[in-house]
């Protein structure tokens, strides 16, 4: 099975999940709050090391027929990502061919590709789209990350990527605060909480629907567990009131449901399980699933 691309669509919207690659986690440092036994033990019910969380990065490549869009841009702050630029070559797209990209948040690992270690604008024709109190926020002098129980080395990075990866874009870039059409087809939806700013998409074409929810969660088993909170959610009162709005939707909708960090290509459906959710991927109940990623 391909795990670097994986073609669908959404009505006439042509969609291709491309991956940056992944990262490992300790699962101590992963959770906040949750006994790091019980989280270990439900990533081996799930049939996962627990030594470590191996997250995916996925990016989604929109081709609407008149724009080519890019959800995200990946990370490059270690040798097993920074891949997007080469996956996307593979399947046909150059950076010049970009003409929008959405940044959903100002975290590393979605903003690590706009800008190549020379400064210079990896996507030059692109028009970037962020949420304006995500911008402001990331580029503060010193943005106040005091609320993430996470190490000084991955607060430093964080800032250090925002502020090396976000100014080189401000030439070609649209500040949105409201649930605006970016592009015909493709809406923003606030889902404040992970980051000041950070935002899903609804991709609607022909009746068919993709709620994109970013990091609104950051792993299947934290759906089951919403009660857990991950390390990496800035303000995580709100964190879980966005994700309680957004898994109540998608799961009322039925409608497919994309992921950034869950196991590519991060594709699924949200079921009701009691009082929390739990996560359908796309393998278990579209047939044609296996041969469209081996791009037959
Ligand atoms: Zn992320």
């Amino acid at each position: 099975v391909n795990t670097e691309s994986y073609h669908f669509k959404v009505g006439a919207i042509e969609c291709i999940a491309v991956s940056d690659g992944t990262f490992a986690y300790a699962p101590d440092s992963f959770v906040a709050n949750a006994p790091v036994e019980r989280f270990e033990q439900e990533l081996r019910d799930h049939n996962l090391p627990s030594t470590e969380v191996i997250s995916p990065y996925t990016c989604l490549l929109v081709n609407t027929g008149k724009h080519r869009l890019l959800i995200d841009t990946g990370a490059g702050f270690a040798p097993t990502n920074g891949k997007l630029v080469d996956n996307l070559a593979t399947v046909g797209i150059a950076p010049a061919d970009i003409d929008t990209i959405i940044l959903t948040h100002g975290h590393a690992d979605h903003i690590g590709g706009t800008a190549d270690s020379t400064s210079g604008s990896v996507f030059p024709n692109a028009r970037y789209v962020m949420w304006q109190a995500e911008w402001d926020f990331w580029n503060q002098k010193r943005p106040d990350l005091s609320a993430m129980p996470v190490d000084d080395h991955l607060r430093h990075l964080l800032i250090d990527f925002a502020h090396a990866k976000l100014p080189p874009i401000r030439a070609q870039l649209d500040l949105i605060d409201r649930e605006v059409e970016i592009v015909p087809g493709i809406y923003a939806i606030p889902a404040p909480g992970h980051t000041p700013g950070h935002i899903a998409l609804l991709i609607s074409s022909g009746g068919q629907q993709l709620l994109h929810m970013a990091d609104t969660v950051l792993h299947p088993i934290l759906m089951e567990h919403p009660e857990w909170q991950p390390a990496f959610d800035l303000i995580p009162e709100q964190a879980i009131s966005t994700k309680r709005r957004l898994l109540d939707r998608a799961a009322a909708d039925q409608a497919l449901a994309l992921a950034f960090h869950f196991p590519f290509p991060g594709l699924g459906r949200v079921l009701p399980k009691g009082a929390a959710w739990e996560w359908q991927p796309i393998e278990t109940f579209d047939q044609a699933a296996d041969s469209r990623a081996a791009g037959v």
